[in-house]
């Protein structure tokens, strides 16, 4: 009762399922790495000083900006590093949208931008993408808008929009483009607008340790975008938003790119091979470009989306299905390890020949 009226009204962002930590269960819901994070994640930790902890971080986590301005080839003024990407999604209504202003979204997309918007009293006008997901850019820039929000690839779609469609976009709009690359690592090719910023002072590109680096329990994400972007945000930060351990690991994780490259290239041969196993069990999957599926049940199963992920969950394999609109009947699933993929694909063989 003593929460401000538009927060009381209301509805929370619900993560996907957490199991305990000692519980054994193959986890395909939220977007998580299966892999570990890099060795060299566990040598960081090994020779970290306990006593260091009674100082503050490094109030602007100095050096892992200069690790990504390094390694992205970007100007250390480019680069925002927050608590999670999810912090900077709530940094981007802070320090960019009045009350009362309108951003423009694909949809569906990542649902916290909605549940953000609502913190921040500002309105969401949502343009539905056409029936194979792909993205009106021409009904987004026809929204009055202070910012459009692309997730790139999206999500859930997997879907990727190419480069040149967001540099025109960025080009023809006034407003603040932000584009939200949290599964960029996993598509093919040069699919980053990274080569844009320098170029298109309107662009932000918000980035995640937490899928392609396996490192969703650190919280760290982090931005590129043109130094007066970045000083914004930079006004709007906690005074210490990034941990001295989360500092820590991320530089470790990122210097490590022979790791890197490797985890991202099986899961992407693991997104291959599961894809095409579903297929042949007659789930509908359009090509991903994530680390994840999103599926259709068989036509004529009889097996809705719903019954699937929680028939797999009775059998302690969590996936997420989706009811809304445009999302009718759908199940994501995010690529795991091949032994947790095979046992996955061993028990929907399993239902899909039981007669119900
Ligand atoms: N953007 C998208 C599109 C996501 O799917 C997620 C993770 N669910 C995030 C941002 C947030 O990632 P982080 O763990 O860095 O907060």
């Amino acid at each position: 009762m003593y929460a401000k009226a538009h927060i009381h009204s209301m509805a929370p962002y619900i993560p996907g399922f957490q199991p305990e930590a000692e519980q054994q269960v193959i986890k395909l819901n939220s977007n998580e790495n299966p892999y570990p994070p890099s060795p060299d994640v566990r040598k960081a930790l090994a020779g970290f000083d306990y006593a260091l902890l009674r100082r503050y971080p490094n109030a602007t986590a100095e050096p892992v900006r200069e690790v990504l301005a390094e390694i992205y080839g970007v100007n250390r003024n480019q680069v925002f590093c927050g608590n999670g990407s999810d912090e900077i999604i709530s940094l981007l209504f802070k320090a960019f949208l009045e009350e009362g202003s309108t951003i423009a979204l694909p949809y569906p997309t990542y649902s916290l931008y909605r549940t953000a918007a609502d913190i921040h009293r500002v309105h969401c006008e949502f343009v539905p993408t056409r029936d194979d997901f792909s993205i009106d850019t021409e009904a987004l820039l026809a929204v009055p808008s202070q910012a459009i929000i692309l997730v790139n690839p999206n999500a859930p779609t997997g879907l990727l929009v190419s480069v040149d469609v967001i540099e025109e976009l960025a080009g023809r709009y006034n407003g603040l483009l932000i584009v939200d690359e949290a599964y960029i690592d996993f598509a093919d090719g040069e699919a980053s607008a990274l080569r844009l910023i320098g170029r298109c002072p309107n662009l932000l590109i918000l980035r995640t340790l937490s899928k392609s680096y396996s490192l969703c329990g650190i919280r760290f994400g982090y931005a590129f975008a043109d130094e007066a972007l970045i000083e914004a945000l930079d006004k709007c930060k906690d005074s210490y938003n990034v941990s001295m351990l989360t500092q820590t690991i991320a530089a470790a994780a990122l210097r490590d790119r022979s790791y890197f490259d490797e985890t991202v290239g099986r899961i992407r041969a693991s997104r291959g091979s599961l894809g095409g196993s579903l297929r042949r069990l007659g789930f509908a999957v359009p090509d991903s470009e994530t680390n994840f599926l999103l599926c259709t049940p068989p036509a004529g199963s009889g097996l809705s989306a719903r019954r699937i992920t929680e028939w797999l969950a009775e059998r302690h394999v969590y996936i997420r299905h989706f009811d809304s609109p445009l999302l009718e009947d759908k199940i994501r699933i995010s690529i795991g390890t091949e032994e947790e993929n095979s046992k996955l694909l061993t028990l929907l063989e399993d239902l899909l020949n039981r007669p119900e």
